[in-house]
């Protein structure tokens, strides 16, 4: 038995139903669960780890629905820095083919990290490319040591280019083989419980990497196991154009002809789709995990996110991977979601009054995309808002300093408005994972020299 309380917080915004945003604010936190969420005046007096937050603000931990950990090795590649999609991945493949197992696990962690200081608490990860005896299980591990809640995904690629893929045939892997690991995988780490810390996805990468056979065969065993499914789709229109001249349909049907819409099911990006699409996501319960630094990045286009909430689509926020953003940070994020949907608004002559029912997305609409909605996506139930008999997993940040200065009116929004500020606390199952704006599993300096190091030996 473990209690963790945390007491006089500034502002404690919970993310529930109600959205209550609670001033001096407090937790209690039992064996991992909340128990209490309230007025400091109605916490208890005392318990094992008593954290006094006053002078900050409190979430609930963000959570990120897409990324490629891995990534972080080719941040900012020279020859990939101005192509869009299918250039800058013909560029990568290469690279990426020299990773070895410890790549794996060092880059887990710089992600990790990066997630956790910007007040992440859950991220799923997107790793579809398993060189050299590399193997999901090197990720796991090191989410395991770091103590983030993790997503794992066993992707995969089995079209290679003589096949009429874009992979080169030396990065696919064949189709038997993949769906062995992915059984393997699921039954040695799959933890389906409240509190999971560690859950097994299903990913082939693309439409553009995979065979329909493929698709269908990771469907039937995701649903014989339970765990969930995760692919790109309508990412770009080179996708488009491809999945037209090689399957005969958009993406979306395509996805309808494998059997892979439905609520188990979300989609990174999903930035071409039209309204009969996104209202399929919306009867199915297909989710979307948004990752506006990585299409702005790409010159992807603009993802119709304010439509898909009022169709009523799931719709989570995701960094993508490294080297199409180049950057994990959580609140970042946040701020461009918000910002980028406004764009959209604006390039659509939309009334921008300012009032309400204006179509300017929000700061909290923005937050609650990056909490509620992404573990609605992720399939949970247990993370995403502070509620009683949910997992304690939150984010604090001190307001007193200069990025935030003489937004204190609105704290909450000053989070969005401002330059991205880092998290002084992070903690999963009243667990730090960041204190005092510390990361407390990782000692940072040593890694990051390690990881330069084998960014470099990739890129020799
Ligand atoms: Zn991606």
């Amino acid at each position: 038995m473990s209690t963790f309380l945390v007491r006089n917080a500034s502002l404690l915004a919970t993310f529930d139903d109600q959205e209550r945003e609670i001033a001096d604010g407090g937790l209690f936190v039992r064996d991992g669960f909340i128990e209490l969420v309230g007025p400091t005046a109605e916490m208890p007096d005392s318990a094992d780890e008593v954290l006094d937050l006053a002078g900050h603000v409190v979430l609930p931990g963000l959570i990120n629905t897409h990324h490629h950990f891995y990534q972080t090795l080719t941040r900012a590649v020279p020859a990939a820095q101005d192509a869009n999609l299918f250039n800058w991945l013909v560029t990568l493949y290469p690279i990426w083919a020299r990773m070895q197992p410890e790549d794996i696990y060092v880059s887990t962690i710089t992600a990790l990290a990066e997630l956790a200081l910007s007040g992440c608490t859950a991220a799923s990860d997107h790793l579809y490319i398993f060189p050299n005896g590399s193997r999901l299980d090197d990720q796991i591990q090191a989410g395991l040591d770091f103590g983030m809640r993790l997503h794992a995904s066993r992707g995969s690629m089995s079209l290679g280019e003589s096949q009429g893929g874009l992979p080169p045939d030396s990065v696919v892997e064949d189709e038997d083989f993949i769906l062995e690991d992915s059984q393997r995988l699921i039954e040695q780490y799959h933890d389906p419980n409240p509190g999971s810390m560690t859950q097994v996805v299903l990913a082939p990468c693309s439409p553009f990497s995979i065979t329909g056979d493929l698709m269908k065969a990771s469907a039937n065993l995701a649903r014989e196991y339970g765990v969930q499914l995760h692919t790109h789709l309508a990412e770009t229109e080179d996708e488009e154009q491809f999945c037209i001249e090689l399957f005969g349909h958009r993406p979306v049907a395509y996805m309808d002809q494998v059997n892979w819409l439905g609520s188990d099911v979300w989609f990174a990006h999903s930035v071409h789709v039209n309204n009969d699409e996104i209202n399929q996501y919306a009867l199915t319960g297909s989710g979307v995990a948004h990752c506006p630094n990585s299409n702005m990045r790409l010159a992807s286009g603009i993802a119709p996110i304010l439509k898909m909430l009022t169709f009523g689509v799931k719709v989570g926020l995701g960094v993508d991977g490294s080297a199409s953003n180049d950057s994990s940070h959580m609140l970042g994020e946040v701020r461009q979601a918000m910002l980028l949907s406004r764009l959209a608004a604006g390039l659509e002559g939309a009334s921008l009054s300012g009032e309400d029912g204006s179509p300017l997305m929000t700061a909290r609409q923005a937050l609650r995309m990056a909490t509620r909605g992404s573990a609605a996506v992720l399939g949970r139930d247990d993370i995403g808002s502070l509620e009683v008999g949910k997992c304690g997993d939150f984010f604090a940040v001190n307001l007193q300093q200069l990025n935030l200065s003489g937004a204190l009116h609105d704290p909450l929004a000053a989070l969005v408005f401002c330059a991205p500020v880092t998290a002084d606390y992070t903690v999963v199952g009243g667990r730090f994972i960041v204190k005092e704006g510390h990361l407390t599993t990782v000692d940072l300096q040593p890694h990051i020299e390690k990881h330069n190091e084998r960014a470099k030996r990739l890129l020799e």
